[in-house]
This record gives structure tokens, sequence and C-alpha cells, in this order.
């Protein structure tokens, strides 16, 4: 199944894709939750009620809906850097031996089609395409074998990076870097587990317009989704709705000659095989 939050006139309402666009579940059915959190948490018995509505006529067309982050309000946002031998090398970094967790705040998070705003406290935004697993059953100490089991599904994520802060400032400012307004676009939608059957093999892109600045797939991955999963659970109970960007491939803007780094106007772009595509304007704050 494909679960997207959207802006409706209630506020934040569920809604399934469907073919031919979404069905507006809190409409038809009352009874549910209306927060991807709170569904995620709810369990086995309210899957199978959403389930229900996949063969329903679609109540809303995919052109007319207004994304809203996938899950607007996770517990967590965790993130991890240099996953990807290709990044790590074009950041003059060492592969790493053990996954490095930063994090953002839920203040960053932005829907598919909602605009990234550049901050006029960086010249240097750059771009970042990740797959995103967002976590569905509480857990700690989760053993590698059978992390899978804790995962929802998988979205698109856009790790949108102020380097002038996350390297120059002293002491790299990654927290403050990473998690400006804005800076964690994150859909259009969840595509469930079942749908995903190995998160290690998907083809990763990021477009600016026409042009393709990152190509890769999650087999380049350092970590594995388990071996993330079990790692970061060695530390923090991990629950249903929190979410982990799992890191970027090679190309991204700050080790081009000569850097790309994201202006207004520009139209992003992150694909993900199986997933979707999440789209985003770039704007000059006002
Ligand atoms: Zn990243």
């Amino acid at each position: 199944m494909r679960l997207a939050t959207i802006r409706g006139s209630q506020g934040l309402e569920l809604a399934l894709v469907v073919p031919g666009g979404l069905v507006e579940l809190n409409r038809l059915d009352t009874q549910l939750p209306r927060n991807m959190r709170q569904l995620l948490a709810a369990g086995e018995e309210i899957w199978q009620r959403v389930a229900q509505w996949q063969h329903h006529q679609p109540t809303l067309a995919l052109d007319q809906a207004q994304f809203a982050p996938v899950v607007p309000d996770p517990q967590k946002i965790l993130c991890v850097g240099l996953n990807y031998a290709d990044h790590a090398r074009e950041s003059g970094a060492s592969v790493p031996e053990e996954p490095v967790i930063f994090s953002k705040f839920a203040s960053a998070l932005i829907g598919h089609e909602e605009p990234i705003v550049l901050p006029r406290e960086s010249q240097e935004v750059d771009y970042e395409a990740e797959l995103v697993v967002v976590i569905g059953r509480q857990g700690r100490h989760i053993p590698e074998d059978q992390a899978l089991q804790y995962v929802a599904g998988y979205t698109c994520g856009h790790d949108v990076s102020a380097r002038d802060w996350q390297l120059r400032k002293p002491g790299k400012q990654w927290l403050l870097g990473k998690t400006f307004d804005t800076f964690a676009p994150l859909g259009p939608w969840l595509v469930t587990r079942d749908e995903v059957p190995d998160p290690g093999h998907l083809d990763i892109r990021l477009r600016i317009g026409s042009e393709t600045l990152q190509d890769s797939n999650t087999r380049e991955l350092i970590f594995s989704v388990p071996r993330l999963i079990a790692y970061i659970s060695q530390v923090m109970t991990l629950e249903p709705g929190d979410v982990l960007f799992t890191g970027t491939p090679a190309g991204v803007g700050f080790s081009r000659t000569p850097p790309r780094f994201l202006q207004p106007g520009d139209v992003v772009e992150v694909e993900i095989q199986g997933i979707g595509v999440l789209r985003n304007p770039v704007v000059a704050a006002s």
C-alpha cells in the first residue's frame, strides 16, 4: 500500500494512493486515526481496515492533492552521514567503521511539491537524495536479522544541507546546518514494507530540472537498513513513526567543480525505484 498525509480543509488527513488518484481515508472512515504516527502505532487490525479501501474509486486527483510530510510529527528524525563509499570519497572523508548518526527536527519537514526556502544565513545550500525508512513497531536492542520486521515502509527524503554551516562553522555545526526550516522534504508517500522486498537494491537518483546529478543504487550503502536499525536501537527505543534518512550517494553539489548549490527557481526531484518521485521547488527567503 501507499499512504500519504495530505492537507485537507479540516487539517491533516490520511490518504491511500489508488489507480487514478487518492482515497481520502478519514472522510470515508471517520474512526481511523488522522495522523500517520498514530496509524502506524495502532497495529495490524487497522491495516486491514485501511487495505479495504484499495479498490475504492479515487476521491481526489493526485494533482489536486496538497501533500504534507509523510510523517509530519515524528518523535525522532535520525540521519546517517557518509553511508555511501563514493560519497565518502568525494567528501574527502575516510569510510567510517561505524555509522555516523545525526538528526534533524520536525520543524524542517515539508511535503511533496512544497518549497525549499533558501535562508539568508547560508550561501551554500546543497542537495542530498536519500532513502528514508519509517519505523512501524517499538523496539530496543533489535537484532539485525529481525530489523526489517520493525519497518513500516519507505519513502523518499531530501537531506538539504547548508555546507557553510555544516563544514566551516567553528566546531562544525552539523545539526544546525541540516535543520533549517524546509530542509527535510519527505514523501510523496509511504510505500509499505511488503512492496519493497529488498531496500538494499533500489535505484536512487536526484535531478535538478533535466540534469541528473546523483545516480546510484542502495546496494552501495556501507551500512544496510537492518544494520542501521540494530546499531541505533542499541542506544534508543525506536517508536512507530520515527524516520531514518539513510545517507546520500555521490554527486552532491559541494564536491563538484565548480560547486553546484541550490538556486531560486531550481526544481529538485528525488526518485527511488519502486517508491516514487519527491519534487520540491527552491525559492529565496522573502
Ligand atoms: Zn544526508
